[in-house]
């Protein structure tokens, strides 16, 4: 595995495997990679011939208040992980080598950015997701892109950008990688401990109890929050949201009767989790 800092040497390398026929493609990380990071790689490993990992904690899309300074990094273990993963390019710049002096350009999805995360963390948020994930297109012209349905909202941005400015790139969203218990992977499971590391899981038991009733024909949305909301309850837990809305246009929903999405984010100690689960409609 190489270790690239530079547009230029990405560049050079992915054209080289271009001009041998091979495909290409791509998984975006902030490193501090788990079992979620590590089964994108797998899943790239086996669709597409070069496989590249970029490691960039993104600044633009953290807010001034969020946890840019102290976010999980260690590239060296990082490194070791991709390189068992098989991964041939680890692309890890430095800021000034995706936001030079004077960038000036941002990607903004309208409708989408509104709710969940957007509404909760501020449209800034997935502003800087959409323009870094469309510069790391840019830089590496990947034939398939790797995402984890973990951040079910930023695989619908990003299949949005792809869509509206016609990108030529397929997206794969892989499914969520959980501890054993049910909690899903997050570089910021590292912030929680012991006492907040029990409570984090009623996350995904809420989840689960919205689940199991959808699974038994419920299909009122307010009856299946509410099962969820219950779980959450018990723990003390205060979601900063916890909504059903559509699978594909994150519009609010009555029923469940189509895709639905079922999405949770909560502070849970020194953590901000997010969580979700995917409600198969009847269609
Ligand atoms: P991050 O480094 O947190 O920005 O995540 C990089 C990629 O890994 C994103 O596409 C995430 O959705 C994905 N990812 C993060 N956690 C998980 C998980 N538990 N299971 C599957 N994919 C994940």
């Amino acid at each position: 595995m190489r270790i690239l800092r530079t547009i230029r040497e990405v560049r050079s390398a992915v054209s080289e495997a271009r001009r041998d026929g091979r495909t290409v493609g791509l998984v975006p990380t902030m490193g501090a990679f788990h079992e979620g990071h590590l089964s994108l790689m797998r899943a790239a490993r086996k669709d597409t011939d070069l496989v590249v990992v970029s490691l960039f904690v993104n600044p633009t899309q953290f807010a001034p208040n969020e946890d840019l300074s102290t976010y999980p990094r260690d590239e060296q273990r990082d490194a070791e992980l991709a390189a068992g993963e098989h991964v041939d390019i680890l692309f890890a710049p430095a800021p000034e080598e995706i936001y030079p002096e004077g960038f000036a350009t941002s990607i903004h999805v309208a409708g989408l950015t509104d709710v969940l995360d957007g509404a909760s963390r501020g449209a800034h948020h997935f502003d800087g997701v959409a323009t870094v994930v469309t510069k790391l297109f840019g830089i590496v012209r990947p034939d398939v892109a790797f995402f984890g349905q973990k951040d079910a909202q930023q695989v619908l941005v990003v299949r949005r950008v792809v869509r509206d400015l016609n990108l030529d790139v397929r997206i794969e969203a892989c499914p969520i990688a959980r501890e054993p218990d049910g909690l899903a992977m997050s570089s910021r499971n590292v912030y929680l401990d012991a006492a907040a590391r029990q409570r984090a899981v009623f996350l995904s038991r809420a989840l689960d109890a919205a689940q199991a009733l959808h699974d038994s024909g419920e299909r009122d949305a307010d009856g299946i929050r509410a099962a969820a909301a219950a779980v959450l309850d018990e723990a003390g837990i205060a979601p900063e949201y916890l909504e059903l809305r559509d699978a594909e246009t994150l519009a609010p929903v009555a029923d469940t009767r189509r895709d639905t999405l079922l999405a949770v984010a909560a502070r849970v100690g020194a953590a901000r989790l997010i969580d979700n689960h995917l409600l198969k409609g009847d269609a």
